[in-house]
């Protein structure tokens, strides 16, 4: 695929998101995303987050695995969860979950800094690279659980979780966000935590929402289907 024939799938990609977007309308409470996001997402070259083998298909609106057995979060979710972060030009951001670093490189187009955690050292590193290669400096990753935050950048504008949580909100996520923040997350009500390949899920992605004087609220958007939040691992910095 050359230059131009990504830059036109790029087009379709978020021609296509639009579509959707529309037609998840009644759920997300609006028909079209803010246009910044759709912008972002117009700009990221996603196919330099896919493993080689899997490029031709980068441009599809669907997950992809990435390896680790992790996955890709499909553009929509990505551009869906994007907007409902709502990260401004001179937000901080905290992400869980770098994967492979693409949900980063969309909020870094966003945002003014973006603080990105992720627990499997082999996919971690390899995200942290692209991201600088690609002129992603206003990204810092970690390696770590990021259930418990990143306590040192604290408080966040906005935080984006891209594993689902078993059944409730790591405390530690609602305590970093700053007054007026949103956090977006989504949470996993089956009865035994989701594992690949997705059966019998019960997962909702939620936007938390703190108000200037600290009270939390919460709105449940979409059914979704995420890998698990891995939970209580050993703090490890990169
Ligand atoms: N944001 C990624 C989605 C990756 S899938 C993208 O744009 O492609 C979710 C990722 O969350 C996986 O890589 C998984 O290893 C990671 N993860 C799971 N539990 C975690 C935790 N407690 N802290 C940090 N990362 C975690």
């Amino acid at each position: 695929m050359s230059g131009n024939d990504r830059t036109a799938a790029r087009k379709a990609l978020v021609a296509e998101i639009a579509d959707e977007v529309a037609g998840t309308g009644k759920w997300l409470g609006k028909e079209a995303l803010d246009s910044r996001v759709m912008a972002a997402l117009e700009k990221v070259p996603r196919h330099e987050f896919i493993p080689a083998a899997d490029r031709a298909v980068a441009y599809d609106n669907r997950p992809q695995p990435i390896g680790h057995g992790q996955t890709i979060s499909q553009p929509y979710i990505v551009a869906v969860m994007t907007d409902m972060a709502a990260p401004g030009p001179g937000d901080r951001v905290l992400e869980v979950g770098t994967g492979c670093g693409y949900q980063t490189a969309v909020l870094a187009e966003l945002a003014a800094r973006v603080y990105s955690t992720e627990v499997v050292p082999e996919l971690a590193r390899p995200a942290a690279e692209r991201l600088r290669r690609l002129g992603y400096g206003n990204v810092e990753t970690r390696i770590g659980d990021g259930a418990r935050g990143w306590t040192e950048h604290a408080p966040y504008d906005a935080i984006v979780v891209t594993a689902a949580a078993w059944h409730r909100i790591p405390p530690a996520l609602i305590e970093q966000l700053a007054p007026g923040g949103r956090l977006v997350i989504p949470v996993d009500r089956s009865p035994t935590a989701a594992r690949y390949p997705f059966k019998d899920q019960e997962q909702d992605l939620l936007l938390v929402t703190k108000d200037a004087k600290g009270k939390i609220s919460e709105r449940k958007m979409l059914p979704v289907a995420f890998v698990p939040l891995i939970e209580g691992d050993e703090d490890a910095r990169s």
